[in-house]
């Protein structure tokens, strides 16, 4: 194993966020344009947009939630936009398209974002395929705590994948995530010692909201676990995702809809597992899992896996995370090989945290043929044991 590998993370150190999203933008600039005309189509098939103009138009709507919410991540987000040459609104689509797939058409037509939107009937989604998954664990392990996730979605995304590091030089903050080009980071850790692992939930109730990887980002510079899930439960949301939320103290699980929250899982000293599909029964009221989604299958592997291999660290965690049993369809997906559909969801990375040494294991694709790179937090002050 060696720290040397590809996939290090590329080092962000301005400290002003508009400079620093300049700096992301400009970087990948061809990469932004065209993970942003990739995840556009994929919208357009996928969701119940008429058309790319209304897209956008909806897109657009997030942007001044998004200001409101936290001005240096819009800030940040429309610098990325700057550097890359294109729209805001095309930023939001890259990252926000999971949960944009789930905002309906009608959002347009109400005089204000704010008012709240139910519809549930605007697409129906046992048609659609798999929007992609993610398999998280929580691990207590022997006093030290590690928390993971693949990263499964469509497969055409896998070469936009990266690792990031954002140090400002001014300051001893630092986040180090797993990402797309031109994201704001989909899960990760702070210095502080806080982690954030995504699961997506397709939710019924989709309504105009705070784009998810600058609310991912945002917990992640909260003190602790607890005052990111207070974030998080106080946040205007897209639509459905599992958060897990851990700092080596406290451990929880929130599964949110578009419109409803409710914290699932706690205690930092048990074992928590969670794929695609939600485990509240309100929330699951306001969900259509795809036919197509292999998260029953992949919650029962990974339950069989955890009893099986009882991982105590990041590295176990890792060989768990990287499974191929029950292959194509496997913890490792590679269901896209099978069908042939280059769009369908596949693993294209993982990230796993150990909560106690602010160390992190990271890596694209296959967990078979990649091996990790292991990133330390330069400037760790977590490590908490609980
Ligand atoms: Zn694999």
């Amino acid at each position: 194993m060696t720290t040397s590998t590809p996939f290090d993370p590329v080092l962000f150190d301005q400290d002003d966020p508009a400079r620093r999203g300049e700096a992301h933008g400009e970087m990948w600039r061809a990469e932004i344009r065209e993970l942003a005309e990739i995840r556009a189509a994929l919208a357009l098939k996928k969701g119940s947009f008429k058309d790319r103009g209304q897209l956008d138009a909806i897109a657009r709507l997030h942007l001044p939630l998004l200001d409101n919410f936290s001005a240096p991540l819009a800030a940040e987000l429309r610098g990325i936009a700057r550097g890359a040459a294109v729209a805001p609104e095309a930023v939001v689509v890259l990252n926000h398209y999971t949960d944009l797939r789930d905002v309906p058409p009608s959002v347009l037509e109400g005089p204000c974002p704010e008012d709240p939107v139910v519809s549930d009937t605007f697409h129906d989604l046992n048609t659609a395929d798999d929007p992609g998954g993610c398999t998280a664990v929580y691990l207590p392990g022997q006093g030290a705590p590690v928390l993971g996730q693949t990263w499964d979605m469509h497969g055409t995304a896998e070469p936009y994948v990266r690792a990031i590091r954002i140090k400002p030089r001014g300051g001893d903050d630092e986040v180090v995530c797993f990402t797309l080009t031109g994201c704001l980071g989909m899960t990760g850790v702070s210095a502080r010692g806080v982690a954030v692992t995504i699961n997506n939930l397709s939710s019924t109730d989709g309504q105009v909201g705070v784009v998810w990887p600058a609310l991912v980002r945002a917990m992640l510079a909260c003190a602790g676990a607890r005052e990111a899930r207070d974030l998080l439960l106080r946040t205007r949301l897209s639509s459905g995702h599992h958060y897990m939320i851990a700092d080596g103290r406290e451990f929880f699980g929130v599964e949110t809809s578009g419109q409803l929250k409710v914290v699932t899982q706690h205690g930092a000293r048990a074992a928590h597992l969670h794929t695609n599909h939600c485990f509240d029964p309100v929330l699951r009221r306001h969900e259509a899992v795809p036919k197509a989604s292999t998260s029953f299958r992949r919650m029962e592997l990974a339950t069989t896996l955890y009893v099986q291999q009882r991982p105590q660290d990041a590295r176990a965690l890792w060989t768990m995370l990287s499974s191929h049993e029950g292959y194509p369809r496997s913890v490792c997906s590679h269901i896209d090989d099978a069908g042939g559909d280059p769009s369908a969801s596949r693993t294209c990375g993982r990230m796993i945290v150990d909560l106690t040494r602010g160390e992190v294991l990271v890596g694209r694709g296959c967990g078979q043929v990649e091996p990790p790179t292991v990133v330390k937090l330069d400037r760790w002050r977590g490590g908490h044991v609980p």
